[in-house]
């Protein structure tokens, strides 16, 4: 079959995630296992919210609401932007996968980060788009770079900001002096998917941008501070006409109406997750005070995971935590060689892991 596929999927490599909790029990017969390793939340779901999605629960024979209206009106007021300027997904990474549907044509060019958000790549390969990869530098987005990559053909960039695996992010200066100097019929692509944990002042207001610059599309999601990735939904804010283009492109019922009411009670529930947010500070300071101890060069970054250079064979190291029932994620797949890229957790799963770093190393 592979000589009637369409040719642009060929050099596809699908998305590794990282090993679900289960499997590795299975795999290695280990009773206790902790996941640092996809970036999530290691809190469950606030009380109301479990208790909204059991309520949820009870419509589950109807079709979702294709227009998510609750959590639209919600969302639209607490951002300050109309309600046909937000489009919703299944997961953030649908919106990534609908700017390309809709924008990208065969030959066209995007231009990406790397390592950066695997799924801009793969989303873009797909659609037969040429990859534009401008490499960090140290850690940190080169714009500049970027800005020479664009051609005639560059259909869109994408900013992961603060991106992943770096963690770090460009600062509200960078990305109007980056927008001024690029021609207006490129789409920038904003994935702002750790926004709520970031806490810098100089962090862009992306949202405010898309007044003066129509060519944006930011996207957020409920899978990490939220704590809903097993849900799956996220949202991008643009334009209503670049969000009616996308429109074109999306499934009708493409978030579930178990999620839409998840969100909209997490919404609600602001203190909660707050809360968590402090949580999260408080362990990255205890996992940055235990890499220093140890030796070990960091990028400390501002989001919910931390990168770290370990000095060593990342893919040996990452299993060799797997055996302890440690799942981090190894960075050598990123091109990073002696790199692993830890979730910040409970604090219990966290000295868990430092442990069995200090025994494997
Ligand atoms: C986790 C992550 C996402 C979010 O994915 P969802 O589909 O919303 O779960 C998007 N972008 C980046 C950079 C991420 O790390």
């Amino acid at each position: 079959m592979r000589s009637i596929v369409r040719k642009s999927i060929l050099d596809v490599t699908p998305y590794l995630p990282g090993k679900p909790i289960e499997e590795v029990k299975r795999e290695l017969g280990l009773k206790d296992v902790v996941k640092l390793a996809s970036n999530e939340s290691p809190f469950s779901p606030s009380p109301k919210v479990l208790e909204t999605i059991t309520r949820a629960a009870r419509d589950l024979n109807r079709y979702p609401d294709g227009g998510c209206y609750h959590l639209r009106q919600a969302l639209s007021r607490r951002l300050g932007v109309e309600g046909n300027q937000i489009i919703f997904g299944n997961g953030s990474d649908e919106i990534i996968v609908m700017a390309v549907r809709a924008f990208v044509e065969k030959g066209d060019e995007v231009i990406l980060a790397r390592p950066s958000f695997l799924i801009y790549e793969i989303a873009s390969k797909i659609a037969g788009a040429q990859m534009k990869a401008v490499s960090l530098k140290d850690f940190r987005y080169d714009l500049s770079g970027m800005k020479k990559a664009v051609t005639k053909k560059t259909k869109i960039i994408f900013i992961g900001n603060p991106d992943n695996p770096a963690s770090t992010y460009i600062t509200q200066k960078e990305v109007v002096d980056f927008l001024r100097e690029i021609r207006r019929d490129i789409l920038f692509f904003f994935d702002e998917a750790y926004f709520e944990f970031v806490d810098k002042k100089d962090y862009p207001d992306t949202i405010k941008l898309l007044k003066t610059f129509k060519n944006i599309i930011v996207s957020r999601t409920f899978s990490k501070m939220y704590g809903l990735a097993g849900l799956r939904i996220g949202y991008g804010v643009a334009q209503p006409e670049v969000i009616d283009l996308l429109n074109r492109v999306r499934e009708p019922f493409n978030v579930n109406s178990l999620a839409q009411a998840a969100a909209l009670a997490c919404l609600k529930d602001s203190k909660y997750y707050e809360d968590i947010k402090i949580r999260v500070i408080a362990q990255k300071r205890y996992f940055c005070q235990e890499f220093r101890n140890m030796g070990l060069k960091f990028v400390e970054g501002v989001t919910n995971f931390i990168l770290v250079d370990v000095g060593r064979d990342s893919r040996g190291l990452s299993e060799a935590l797997l055996k302890k029932g440690v799942i981090i994620r190894d960075m050598s797949f990123w091109g990073l060689k002696n790199f692993i890229r830890v979730t910040i957790g409970k604090p219990q799963e966290n000295q868990k892991f430092i442990r069995a770093l200090k025994a494997v190393i």
